[in-house]
């Protein structure tokens, strides 16, 4: 008995979900749905079930909720997830205003230390599953180091990655490039990349994996689910993510509400995500009461995950971000990289673009949206070892706010210690 459909998120047609489709005939995007009254589980026996699994890797554990039809033995995993759920220390909670705050940190996640993996263990499972051998993304750099490690760890796929030339950071492309995956660099932007992997992915037999997979998304909303039962399965105020293509928050939300729906979570969180002043399609709707996505032309910005002005997941997002109570909020490019150096100093390294996520915590506390006694999770989506150059650059420059920098000194002892301040 299939658990699993695709259903229009606009007109309700259904299709299969073994076919291979990732928009409906009338042009709108599909979702999954499972039917979940299948299962035959109360609330409290959903929460036995997750409880006894513990020692079973994240995609296995919660394989009934994410793609019940897959079969076990399909799954490529590289010992993704169970990522951190970190405690931000107290200098940290001052700086943001909020006392009991924090980090889902995804860029924890073992195989290529961004929340990618999640959809990836996902969509190259279900790929593995129908027997395909050629998987395709465009990508900000992330989307393509998962998909090619789970691709070559599957020894029959192969993968194409198309990106941005010159606008991901080296050591993604060097992620890209060492699992051996075939890599274009194309001059263009991400959402130019985008348009030309869909027209490949229609012409010929290659399975599209980003964001506009709904597969791929459903392996996503583990990271949720991960947060509430860490948490003994309550739930926070406040989510905070970053927004590029759309595709996190609406797994998130999803998920959320399906957890809700089941009756294994009791509270409704309210979501907020936020986007950098440089490609902010989402906000821009937002504060014009939740307006058509107008496309925009992304400028540059540091946090080059998300430098994306078309968001393919638009739709979805909204959808969510009306259903959790959401908002959405804009920062500078100071702002984010003060707020991921905060963090950093903390011993919990981030990348630039979830230096968004927190710098947009701090002006939601600072507007009150946000109060100083609420419980805040924010989503870490990648680890900042994979942005190395963005923390060189803010260190170098006397300027920021944080600046640490390195002191060059003659090699003896009374210039070390006068430095420490040994020296009597
Ligand atoms: C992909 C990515 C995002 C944006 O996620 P979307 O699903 O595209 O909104 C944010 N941060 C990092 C590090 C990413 O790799
Ligand atoms: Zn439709």
């Amino acid at each position: 008995m299939q658990k699993m459909k695709l259903k229009c998120i606009t007109c309700g047609k259904e299709y299969s979900a073994k076919e291979i489709r990732y928009n409906c005939d009338c042009g709108d995007l599909l979702e999954v749905i499972i039917d979940f009254s299948l299962f035959n589980r109360t609330s409290e026996e959903w929460k036995q079930y997750f409880d006894n699994r513990k020692d079973k890797f994240a995609f296995l554990r919660y394989k009934d909720f994410l793609l019940p039809d897959l079969p076990e033995d399909k799954i490529i995993t590289l010992g993704e997830g169970d990522t951190p759920l970190y405690q931000a220390n107290e200098k940290v909670q001052d700086y943001f205003g909020v006392k009991d705050l924090w980090f889902k940190h995804e860029g924890m996640s073992p195989p290529t230390l961004s929340f990618k993996d999640r959809g990836m263990v996902a969509g190259v499972s279900w790929a593995n599953y129908l027997g395909i051998k050629k998987v395709a993304c465009a990508s900000t750099g992330d989307t393509s180091a998962a998909m090619s490690a789970y691709a070559a760890n599957s020894k029959t796929i192969e993968a194409i990655v198309l990106l941005p030339e010159g606008k991901i950071s080296f050591e993604q492309l060097a992620q890209a490039i060492s699992y051996n995956a075939t890599t274009i660099g194309l001059k263009t932007d991400f959402d130019g990349c985008m348009k030309l992997v869909k027209d490949l992915t229609a012409k010929h037999k290659i399975y599209l994996l980003n964001s506009m997979n709904s597969i791929r998304i459903e392996g996503q909303k583990a990271i949720g689910i991960e947060v509430v039962q860490k948490l003994k399965w309550d739930v926070p105020d406040w989510f905070i993510i970053p927004v590029g293509n759309a595709g996190n928050i609406s797994a998130l939300g999803k998920g959320l509400r399906e957890l809700f729906d089941l009756g294994i979570i009791t509270k409704i969180p309210r979501i907020a995500g936020v986007e950098t002043e440089a490609a902010p399609p989402l906000y821009k709707s937002f504060i014009n009461n939740w307006a058509e996505l107008k496309p925009i032309k992304a400028k540059k910005t540091i946090a080059s995950a998300i430098q994306i002005g078309n968001p393919v997941s638009f739709k979805k997002a909204v959808r969510e971000l009306k259903y959790f109570n959401g908002v959405m909020e804009q920062v500078s490019e100071t702002e984010l990289m003060d707020a991921k150096t905060i963090v950093d100093a903390s011993g919990i390294s981030v990348c630039p673009n979830s230096g968004t996520a927190l710098a947009g915590l701090k002006k939601l506390v600072k507007k009150g949206t946000i109060k100083p006694n609420e419980k805040v999770v924010v989503i870490i989506t990648a680890h900042g070892a994979k942005f190395s150059k963005s923390i060189q650059e803010y260190h170098e420059n006397k300027e920021n706010k944080f600046a640490n920098q390195p002191k060059i000194i003659n090699a003896n002892l009374n210039s070390i210690e006068k430095i420490i301040g040994e020296k009597k």
